[in-house]
């Protein structure tokens, strides 16, 4: 479509001049994808266990979920939250099946779900002391992270993503994750939530202990706290259940969830347990994108597939010889290898170096993966990845792994 007088310029060339540059991007531009399997411009396949961070729950382009998105697209796309369209009703319901009696509120990302459920927290505490701007505070773990925005920023104790941005929002005090003392040691009249990830996806994949959780669930109900879960990354099935939290089986009092909800549609979520449901009333909160006709119907059509097809069962019957196979890295490359931890599909693997090096040579080897925090990469397949796709990733590991254990001893 372009007129002839119009010079094609590079894609680099387009970011170099015109993006933000709040990111060091990969070399990389992708422009195709179908399953597990993206193509770049150059026409090279790689295998993405990135998943769009943790976003692209059926791969790329599943068709059951392109042919819903198409048929949305061409019925109604937006309406107002003024009004009522089927599929929010029918998605929430479907969340409601999932989590237990409560309510659904849609929203667009992960930030904008933790942020609904710090605001719940305030109203929690309204509620509690009877004053606003008493009980406003908010337990977190020590590296968690929650989102970019003002209020999940404050709860994200991390010099990187705090740093330039201060003064941040009041009433954050942070605990060591799994260390239950710690937790209830901060506890005071001035407390109203804990807020913490089941699975913590940016510093290195560090889960809860199913004890831990229970624990915060009985310090929760003695204080007459709010127990908020960020699922953000580690729900919707990655962990081959469809909330982390599950494992444990403790009942949170809200859930924030995004990222794999909409399959690659942006799309978010909190869910408030019921006795806590009505805290929100007309008016207190809002949004103008969330929870569209279209970005339920992505979300209903990967909650259908996740359903139709036992996605769920076959992360946890697949993940398991994988994550095997991945650990033996640990004995195989001890110089190089420190451990291997995760659940389902959402894993990590800790170097004794620096990961970006590492992170360069999988891709050069056909494999995307993503860093995260404490030299550990975060290797996240799409669910639906299958025996032979996730055995090629520890191929490429291995060849990796190898090249470099070879490279250090030819020094
Ligand atoms: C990604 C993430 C967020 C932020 O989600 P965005 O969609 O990037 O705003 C919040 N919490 C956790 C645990 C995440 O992994």
């Amino acid at each position: 479509m372009n007129p002839p007088s119009i010079v094609r310029t590079s894609t680099a060339e387009l970011y170099d001049a015109n993006v933000l540059k709040n990111y060091s991007r990969a070399a990389l531009t992708l422009v195709r994808g179908r399953g597990a399997q993206v193509w770049d411009d150059a026409g090279q396949t790689y295998l993405d266990f990135t998943s769009g961070i943790a976003v692209s729950s059926l791969g790329h382009c599943h068709p059951y979920w392109v042919a819903a998105i198409q048929r949305q697209a061409g019925e109604l796309i937006h309406v107002s939250n003024l009004f009522r369209h089927p599929n929010q009703g029918e998605l929430a319901r479907r969340i409601v099946q999932r989590a237990g009696p409560g309510r659904v509120f849609f929203c667009n990302s992960g930030g904008e779900a933790d942020e609904a459920l710090i605001k719940l927290s305030r109203l929690h505490g309204v509620a509690k002391s009877g004053a606003e701007g008493k009980c406003i505070k908010v337990i977190c773990a020590k590296n968690a992270f929650h989102g970019r925005m003002f209020g999940g920023m404050s709860a994200t104790p991390q010099e990187k993503i705090q740093k330039g941005f201060r003064p941040l929002v009041a009433g954050f005090a942070f605990a060591e994750l799994n260390n239950l003392q710690s937790f209830a040691d901060l506890i005071d009249a001035d407390t109203t939530a804990i807020l913490v990830e089941t699975i913590q996806g940016e510093a290195g994949i560090n889960p809860c202990t199913p004890e831990f959780l229970r624990g915060l669930r009985q310090l929760c109900d003695q204080h007459n706290l709010l127990l908020l879960l960020d699922e953000v990354q580690c729900g919707i099935g990655r962990t081959g259940k469809f909330y982390a939290f599950e494992h444990a089986g403790v009942l949170p009092d809200g859930i924030a969830m995004a990222k794999g909800l909409g399959g690659g549609f942006p799309i978010g979520a909190i869910w408030i347990r019921d006795r806590f449901a009505d805290l929100f009333t007309p008016g207190s909160h809002g949004t103008t994108f969330g929870g569209t006709p279209l970005a339920c119907a992505a979300g209903l059509a990967v909650l259908d597939v996740l359903e139709r097809d036992n996605v769920l069962e076959a992360v946890r019957t697949r993940s398991g010889p994988w994550l095997a196979e991945l650990g033996r890295f640990v004995q195989e490359f001890p110089a190089q290898v420190v451990a291997v931890r995760g659940k389902g599909f959402l894993v990590g693997i800790q170097l004794a170096s620096d990961l970006a090096p590492y992170i360069t040579a999988l891709r050069e080897n056909g494999l995307l993966v993503v860093g995260s925090g404490g030299n550990v990469i975060r290797v996240l397949p799409p669910l639906v990845a299958t025996a032979e796709e996730l055995a090629k990733s520890v191929e490429i590991f291995r060849t990796v792994l190898a090249a470099k254990a070879a490279a250090a001893g030819g020094k």
